[in-house]
C-alpha cells in the first residue's frame, strides 16, 4: 500500500486562515455553526479524495460500532455544532433518553485517562442500536479514526487492554484529517474562544442542559471540565500540539 505524504502544516494553516476570515466577518451563533460544518465538510472531502486517488477501500461505515467505545475528544465549536444537530433532529422522548445515557457516560468517564476509559468499555451515549445517531454531525475525532481491517477493530473492542488502532490506519489520511481539525482549533483559539479538548459526554452534558452555554462560550468563557493531565489523544499522538 502506498502511503502518502501531504503538506500537513500547509493544510492546517490554510484551514485556520479560511476559518479566521469567516469568523472575522461574523461571530454570530449561526455563522459559527456554519463555519464548523464547512470545516468538517472540507475534512470529509479531503478524506474521500485521498481514498479515491489512492484506491483506499475502508470497511468503516455508519453502523459499525467497534470504535465507539474509545474516549472521544471534542472541541467546544464541535460540541455546540453537535448539540444544535441534536436539538433539531431528536424528539422530546429521544432527547430524554439521550440525556440519561449522557449523564451516565459522563459520570463514568469523569477523571479517566483514555486507556482507563477504553478498559471501562463505556459506550458512546450517541450510539443507538449500534449506530451513530448523529452521524452527519459526528466530531472530527470520529471522522479521523478509521480502519483498514475490521477484524482488528473487533479484536480491539473485545480486548480493550491491548487495543491498538494505529497499525490499521492510513498515515496520510490520518495526519491530513488531523491537520484540518488542528486548523479548526487554531482558528478558534486565535479568535480568543476556548478550543481545548474535552471528553464528549461530559461536554454534551453541559451544552444540552445549559441554554446559556453557547453564548457564554462565544463571549470567551471556558465552559467544560478539563481532561486529566495525561496525553492528549489523536493529535498529540500524531505529533501535533494539543
Ligand atoms: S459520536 Fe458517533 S461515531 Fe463518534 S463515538 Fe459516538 S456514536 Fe461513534
Amino acid at each position: 500500500m502506498v502511503e502518502q505524504d501531504f503538506d500537513y502544516i500547509g493544510i492546517m494553516e490554510t484551514e485556520a486562515d479560511t476559518i479566521r476570515k469567516r469568523l472575522k466577518k461574523s461571530k454570530e451563533p449561526s455563522n459559527v455553526l456554519e463555519v464548523v460544518k464547512a470545516s468538517l465538510t472540507r475534512m470529509g472531502a479531503f478524506f474521500d479524495t485521498v481514498c479515491k486517488d489512492y484506491d483506499i477501500v475502508l470497511p468503516c461505515k455508519e453502523a459499525c460500532p467497534y470504535c465507539c467505545y474509545v474516549r472521544v475528544e471534542v472541541s467546544p465549536p464541535e460540541v455546540f455544532y453537535i448539540s444544535n444537530y441534536i436539538h433539531r433532529h431528536f424528539s422530546e422522548k429521544e432527547m430524554s433518553s439521550l440525556l440519561k445515557r449522557i449523564r451516565n457516560s459522563a459520570a463514568r468517564a469523569r477523571g479517566l485517562t483514555s486507556k482507563q476509559y477504553a478498559r471501562a468499555r463505556i459506550p458512546c451515549p450517541l450510539l443507538a442500536d449500534n449506530k451513530c445517531s448523529i452521524y452527519p454531525a459526528r466530531p472530527g475525532t470520529c471522522r479521523i479514526l478509521h480502519s483498514r481491517d475490521v477484524d482488528v477493530c473487533k479484536k480491539a473492542y473485545e480486548d480493550a487492554e491491548n487495543a491498538e488502532y494505529d497499525p490499521i490506519q492510513n498515515e496520510g489520511l490520518r495526519m491530513g484529517s488531523v491537520a484540518f481539525l488542528v486548523g479548526l482549533k487554531m482558528a478558534f483559539e486565535r479568535a480568543k474562544l476556548d478550543s481545548g479538548s474535552y471528553e464528549l459526554s461530559q461536554a454534551l452534558a453541559v451544552t444540552l442542559t445549559n441554554p446559556k452555554a453557547y453564548t457564554a462560550w462565544l463571549k470567551g468563557k471556558k465552559m467544560f471540565t478539563a481532561l486529566p493531565a495525561e496525553e492528549y489523544g489523536e493529535w498529540r499522538r500524531a505529533g501535533w500540539p494539543s
